[in-house]
């Protein structure tokens, strides 16, 4: 099979036949064995009657309903799990993403083997101050911080080699950075392509400026997952072990105060009457605190299953 398209949605009933009709229409003018599956991620709209319309006249349509709202990256979660095209399309289902798009998508992963490509809303047809400023901000955090230069990391529209998708989790939030989860697994061959992006026409968008707020905590976790989850310690022991010894510093120089002024017979101040005390005992609570969590994060991932597991690419 040459293409899964998978599509998640949440209260999108009108939208569903257009958008049907569309990608139809762009299969078969191109030739392409495919399935289309939908999740529904608990609509209480009429959404689950259409797809029941539609995998009456089309065996393609494949779909798995969810009891209640779990959110989009568990959606495609489920969605990853059912795939069996080479290449694997994921697009929002409210018709803001063009099938038209489809096509070449499949070409630059066939043909110049990409692993992943990434739509790029460039002319972008949403609120300017509620999605599309915020978005450039959030954007080029996480260029920086993953290191992908994409100019837009968190579009509906990408296309992937069946292999990734089988081998990264997407769990909570975690849609907006799906390109992120791909280089940490080893993927990356990480494509950009400019796409159409069209108004919303049914409904209204699911996400609102919380989105940005969740979107930072969750690239700050992954990051850290990224960097030290297999070894806590290495943040947290070093800081903690900096910290201790400012602290550690500190209370030496007190203690030789106090013992300078005593061996001259001056009058020896209070030891709280010196700055060095606040600092010793601060920093050496803070870091052995820092130090313990460095320690207990290392014992919980030594005991975690997962931990010696590995993605092998070839064996010969
Ligand atoms: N969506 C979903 N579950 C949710 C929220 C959204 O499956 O809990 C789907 C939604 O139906 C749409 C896609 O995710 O197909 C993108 O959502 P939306 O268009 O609201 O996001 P926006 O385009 O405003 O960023
Ligand atoms: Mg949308």
């Amino acid at each position: 099979m040459d293409l899964s398209i998978i599509i998640p949605l949440f209260n999108e009933a009108e939208s569903l036949p257009p958008l049907y009709d569309w990608i139809k229409r762009v299969m078969d003018e191109n030739k392409f064995s495919y399935e289309i599956i939908f999740i529904n991620d608990g609509s209480t709209d009429d959404s689950w009657k259409v797809i029941n319309d539609l995998k009456s006249k089309d065996d393609c349509v494949k779909a798995i309903r969810f009891r209640r709202n779990y959110g989009k990256s568990p959606a495609l979660f489920c969605g990853f799990e059912k795939a069996q095209g080479d290449v694997v399309i994921t697009m929002d289902a409210d018709l803001q993403d063009s099938p038209d798009e489809i096509p070449e998508l499949f070409r630059m992963i066939k043909e110049d083997g990409y692993d992943l490509v990434s739509g790029w809303k460039k002319k972008r047809y949403d609120n300017t101050f509620t999605k599309n400023i915020p978005s450039k901000i959030y954007n080029a955090t996480a260029r920086k911080v993953t290191g992908i230069k994409l100019h837009d990391m968190n579009c509906g529209l990408k296309a992937y080699r069946l292999d990734v998708v089988k081998h990264i989790e997407v769990y909570g939030e975690m849609h907006r950075y799906i390109p992120y989860l791909a280089k940490n697994a080893g993927f990356s061959k990480i494509g950009e392509k400019v796409v159409v992006h069209r108004k919303r026409e049914f409904g209204k968008s699911k996400f609102g400026l919380e989105r940005f707020v969740n979107g930072y905590l969750d690239l700050f976790s992954l990051y850290f997952l990224n960097k030290f989850g297999k070894q806590p310690m290495h943040f947290f022991g070093l800081w903690g072990s900096i910290m201790f010894l400012i602290g550690f510093i500190a209370i030496i120089t007190v203690g030789a105060i106090k013992i300078y002024h005593l061996c001259n017979h001056m009058p020896a101040p209070l030891v709280t009457d010196t700055p060095y005390f606040y600092i010793a005992i601060t920093m050496m609570i803070l870091g052995t605190q820092m130090f313990l969590s460095g320690f207990v994060g290392e014992l919980v991932s030594r005991s975690n299953v997962e931990r010696n597991k590995y993605q092998i690419a070839e064996e010969l």
